[in-house]
């Protein structure tokens, strides 16, 4: 076989396949190598939420908005399951209402599609949430949810038939000297490659990545199986959830939240919990998560996180649950940015550090990226 292609993409994540895809439609012809014999990284141990609501009106919302778009298109052409479920944010104390007020009135005309709701009307979207104390809802439209597992496997194979893509399983790229990239198996011709390598930042151009402040993070999670099948409804998160998020952060109402859950629950913040369950179509849930930061990733689980994951998780959820799996995932950060993109050399990218929104944000990113070729 011919081996030259248009574009070489390194990395077979969510990122990765975002930007085969774009490529792919441009008509360009595209290899992936990915060093796994599938891909296990950040891509397959996330929740498979595409989560809009996360984002600030002047960050990520549009980009977003537009990935949202794109997943909808490719679930529905690769057949993969996905549910278009929205998601409801959970009020059991007066400051988390607050926020949620404050949130709503400040980003009336901002893009988001969400709405304050009565309890009543909570609890009619999701009979698995706790009904003792709760006070108010933000339901959202635009959530979705993919069982990432499944569909990090499903799309370089639908990418393939579709589209022709090359794909090269097992292959760990360990060199890049346009027009050559040379993977541990074989040698390509190509015109431009995008690194989009995830957590290992020690395999290619290293150097480039040791000037940046990009951090790993660790995060724990598990997932349970219901011992009644039920239906969630929409993806489902509380209290702790409005602090994490870029979104909510302009809300002036939030430092009353934050001083009181430091006070009540000071262990959350220390391991960088909170709390968000995404169900997926086979009566199973998933449930976390913690942060902790390093250069290189703890490998040793905290079974005292997973508990305060579970307790506070407990409070807004009524089922009955067995916990069938727990794992840990990293992600690159840059603090205050949404991503990074670097050029060791003319026609290299690296796209990374989209942290804890690589499912929601990439396609609208790669889309932007491969536009300006
Ligand atoms: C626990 C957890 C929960 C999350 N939940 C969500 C969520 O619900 N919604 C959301 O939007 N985001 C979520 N995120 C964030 C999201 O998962 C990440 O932003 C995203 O997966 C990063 O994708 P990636 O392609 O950069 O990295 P990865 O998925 O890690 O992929 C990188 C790939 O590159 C390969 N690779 C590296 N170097 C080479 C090389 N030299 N040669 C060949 N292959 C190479 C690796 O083997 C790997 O498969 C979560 C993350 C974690 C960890």
């Amino acid at each position: 076989m011919d081996k030259s292609a248009d574009v070489a993409i390194v990395g077979a994540g969510i990122v990765g396949l975002a930007h085969a895809y774009m490529a792919l439609r441009k008509g360009l012809k595209v290899v992936m190598f990915e060093r796994e014999q599938f891909a296990i990284g950040a891509s397959v141990r996330n929740f498979g939420m595409v989560w809009p609501i996360g984002q600030e009106p002047s960050g990520g919302l549009d980009r977003a908005l537009r990935s949202r778009e794109h997943w909808r298109e490719i679930v529905a052409q690769a057949s993969i399951w996905c549910n278009q479920n929205g998601s409801l944010h959970l009020a059991y104390a007066d400051d988390e209402q607050a926020v949620l007020e404050e949130f709503v009135a400040l980003y009336r005309h901002a893009g988001y599609q969400c709405g304050l709701i009565s309890p009543a009307e909570a609890l009619r979207r999701s009979p698995a949430i706790r009904k003792e104390g709760l006070r108010a809802a933000l339901w959202s439209e635009t959530e979705m949810v993919v069982y990432s597992r499944e569909a990090i496997r499903q799309i370089p194979l639908w990418l393939e038939e579709k589209y022709g893509l090359i794909l090269r399983f097992g292959h760990v790229v360990t060199d890049i000297t346009l027009p050559l990239v040379r993977s541990s198996k074989e040698i390509w011709k190509v015109d431009r490659v995008v690194i989009c390598s995830g957590a290992d930042f020690e395999t290619l151009y290293p150097h480039d990545f040791e000037k940046q402040t990009l951090t790993k993070c660790k995060l724990q999670m598990m997932k349970a199986v219901l011992k009644q099948p039920a239906s969630f409804g929409p993806s489902l998160c509380a209290g702790t959830t409005l602090r994490h998020y870029a979104a909510f952060s302009k809300c002036k109402s939030l430092k009353k939240l934050d001083e009181r859950l430091d006070i009540e629950e000071p262990k959350l913040k220390e391991h960088g919990i909170h709390i968000l369950v995404s169900q997926n179509s086979t009566n199973e849930v998933i449930i976390g998560d913690s942060h902790h930061y390093f250069k290189s990733v703890e490998p040793f689980d905290s079974e005292e996180v997973n508990e305060l994951i579970l307790r506070y998780f407990e409070k807004f959820v009524t089922a009955d649950y067995h916990i069938t799996e727990r794992w840990n995932g990293t992600y690159p950060k840059v603090p205050g940015s949404l991503h990074i993109i670097l050029e060791p050399e003319s026609r290299v990218q690296i796209v990374n550090g989209l942290s804890g929104a690589g499912m929601t944000l990439s396609f609208g990113l790669a889309e932007e990226i491969v536009s300006a070729w």
